[in-house]
């Protein structure tokens, strides 16, 4: 597994932006400070997503969480997650990796034989094509580091939960994606690349407002793409 020296230039997240639209991951990277503030229903939105994934850490008992208290930390995580699976640890929340200086923390990562299996967690029911998009990341990372992935499992409530003060694996469904996202892999590599050719040009790429500043998340650039920002 590669070190962690690399300059982290791509995360899930950001990947997933630029898929979103290349525009939004430029601006990102150098106008972070014209992000709109998330509105109370995205923040309430955020917050459930921390904390059913806090929840689900505790359907797998015992795991060693490695989120760095900030982004700047994450060079550590990688490394420690290395050392980590050197010493075999069963399970790992948020544990982090990078190929190429594109990084993935993953929920939940759980010993199975001689393969670890990846678990996604996401806070309400229903799939959605960005969810496979992240999952289809990681898988990538993780098979270009050369770990002995198993199985990628998106988990998810079968039903909507009322406040989420614990949760029960029969409330859960996790659903195996390992064979499409292996059918990923390119559409990922050519991502990535997409990312990279954004991340070089001097100006932003110009990109008309339509049905992506929605879709499928609100983008946070819209009062900066609104004012007429090229
Ligand atoms: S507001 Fe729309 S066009 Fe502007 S960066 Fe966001 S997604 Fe792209």
């Amino acid at each position: 597994m590669a070190g962690s020296k690399q300059k982290l230039w791509l995360s899930k997240s950001t990947y997933l932006r630029s898929l979103q639209c290349p525009k939004a991951l430029y601006l990102y990277k150098n106008f972070y400070q014209f992000r709109d503030k998330p509105s109370a229903k995205q923040q309430a939105s955020f917050d459930r997503g921390h904390r059913v994934g806090r929840l689900a850490q505790l359907l797998f008992p015992g795991g060693i969480y490695i989120r760095p208290a900030s982004p700047r930390g994450w060079p550590k995580a990688i490394e420690a997650t290395s050392k980590l699976l050197a010493n075999k640890q069963e399970i790992i929340y948020e544990a982090a990796f990078q190929h190429d200086g594109v990084m993935c923390a993953v929920d939940i990562l759980v010993q199975n034989g001689s393969f670890y299996d990846v678990y996604e967690v996401k806070s309400s029911p229903g799939v959605r094509q960005v969810y496979i998009e992240d999952m289809a990341l990681q898988y990538w990372v993780l098979r270009r580091q050369k770990i002995q992935l198993g199985k990628v499992y998106l988990l998810l409530p079968k039903k909507p939960q009322d406040g989420f003060i614990d949760l029960h694996m029969d409330d859960m469904e996790a659903i195996d994606y390992t064979e499409q996202l292996a059918a990923m892999v390119l559409d990922v590599e050519e991502g990535v690349r997409a990312a990279a050719r954004t991340l070089t040009l001097d100006n932003a790429p110009e990109v008309a407002m339509g049905e992506q500043c929605l879709k499928p998340y609100p983008c946070d650039f819209q009062s900066t793409c609104k004012r007429g920002y090229r």
